[in-house]
């Protein structure tokens, strides 16, 4: 029974004495919904295989999900042309796939890690920290025709598991309104540095990396791509690795990288798909379309090292680079609430107002900021507020676990 674990998992919590027995009660109450699981078909292999979802069940996965992991991470990039760009690239990618019917949506997050995930019903995201590594259109064909490959060869909805779900409830917003909770414990909370990403979204095997990666070569030279951008990409994420081992950890453990991969795709397209090489890599369309994100770079490679120093316990240093950020772009919501965060965690909660009020203004909607407020509150004892904070969330976003998860142990504990 998927309950058992996602019980023990709750239970450990309630006995090291970070949540109260009625806070345990609220959330595996809120754990509750079960998945079925049934016999499909595999699209691209066209086998019958057993332990898939539904495709409706995909759709109600991705529809309860994806909107609380787009939150985690900063919600939409707020730059029309860039989304479009981005959605336009995907669009050909998706498709030329093997499930063409998907009602695919690409999206930019405002994320500063580099990563790039699908959700099974289609949702696919890449953060700015991805695309700011990459340099060429080609290689943004090859990221997301490797989450479409993951979408469409059903890898997503095999790997989603109940405990992974019930992770993003869990391991939310939720537990910082916990009885007691340590420095490691909000980090992950607050999802600093896209760590808890690694434990909420699908874990894949080496061998759905590999399919992915064939997959996403293909899609990419039936739209009309080079499969020189695959090759590329596979070197800037070996690049990322050597840099930043930390940052790029989460990514390589949802995205297990090698470099038998990078040769196992070399040797494809030298093989199958030499005459594609010469199809444009479009870097300079690249280049204009994200032209005002990278105007962002010097803000978000302080915000970067902002979010290391924090992980690391080294909070005035996390500070300091995070004002520098803020000076270099001000309204930047990411920037904002990392400022937020970076006080929330050294429980100092009145600082962290004016960083969250400043990115409620600088992105009215997206409900990180407000959710944060409104753990702000509780943790002030003003638990009616932040209830009311808490229930706008969720009217923002219906499906929400983590304004859920919080409004759960507020209510058991009012
Ligand atoms: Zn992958």
């Amino acid at each position: 029974m998927k309950h058992a674990t996602t019980g023990w998992y709750l239970e450990e919590l309630c006995a090291q004495g970070y949540l109260t027995r009625r806070e345990m009660l609220a959330l595996l109450a809120l754990a509750g919904g079960s998945l079925v699981t049934g016999c499909a078909t595999n699209p691209v292999t066209g086998e019958r295989q057993l332990n898939f979802m539904s495709p409706a069940q995909e759709l109600a996965i991705d529809k309860q999900h994806a909107p609380d992991q787009i939150s985690q991470d900063y919600g939409k990039v707020q730059d029309p042309s860039l989304q479009s760009y981005v959605a336009g690239v995907g669009k050909k990618i998706g498709a030329v796939s093997h499930r063409p019917e998907m009602p695919y949506t690409f999206s930019a997050l405002n994320a500063n890690y580099d990563n790039a995930y699908a959700f099974p019903g289609g949702t696919i995201c890449a953060t700015r920290g991805i695309l700011l590594s990459i340099g060429s259109e080609s290689e943004l064909a090859a990221l997301l025709g490797h989450e479409v490959g993951h979408v469409s060869a059903r890898h997503t909805a095999q790997r989603m598991s109940q405990q992974t779900l019930t992770g993003i409830a869990v391991a939310g917003l939720g537990i910082l309104l916990a009885t007691q909770v340590d420095n490691d414990t909000a980090a992950l909370a607050l999802g600093l540095g896209g760590v808890a990403a690694g434990l909420l979204l699908a874990k894949y095997s080496r061998t759905d990396e590999r399919q992915a990666d064939s997959l996403g070569m293909q899609y990419m030279c039936r739209a009309g791509y080079s499969p020189q951008g695959m090759i590329s990409l596979m070197d800037v994420l070996r690049s990322l690795s050597k840099r930043e081992p930390n940052m790029i950890e989460q990514m390589f453990s949802s995205h297990p990288m090698s470099t038998e991969r990078y040769n196992a795709m070399l040797q494809e397209a030298r093989s199958k798909y030499a005459q594609f090489m010469s199809a444009p890599m479009n870097r300079e369309r690249y280049m204009d379309a994200t032209a005002r994100l990278r105007r962002l770079k010097p803000a978000i490679d302080k915000q970067k090292k902002a979010e290391e120093a924090l992980i690391a316990k080294k909070y005035g240093e996390g500070e300091g680079l995070l004002t520098d950020a803020l000076q270099l772009a001000p309204d930047d919501y990411t920037g904002l609430v990392l400022m937020a965060k970076a006080n929330i965690i050294q429980e100092k909660y009145r600082d962290a107002i004016p960083y969250l009020d400043r990115a409620m203004q600088a992105y009215p909607g997206e409900p990180q900021a407000k959710q944060l407020r409104g753990v702000v509150d509780a943790k002030l004892g003003k638990k009616h507020a932040a209830l009311r904070r808490f229930r706008e969330c969720a009217a923002l976003v219906p499906a929400s676990r983590a304004t859920a998860s919080c409004i759960a142990i507020l209510e058991a504990s009012c």
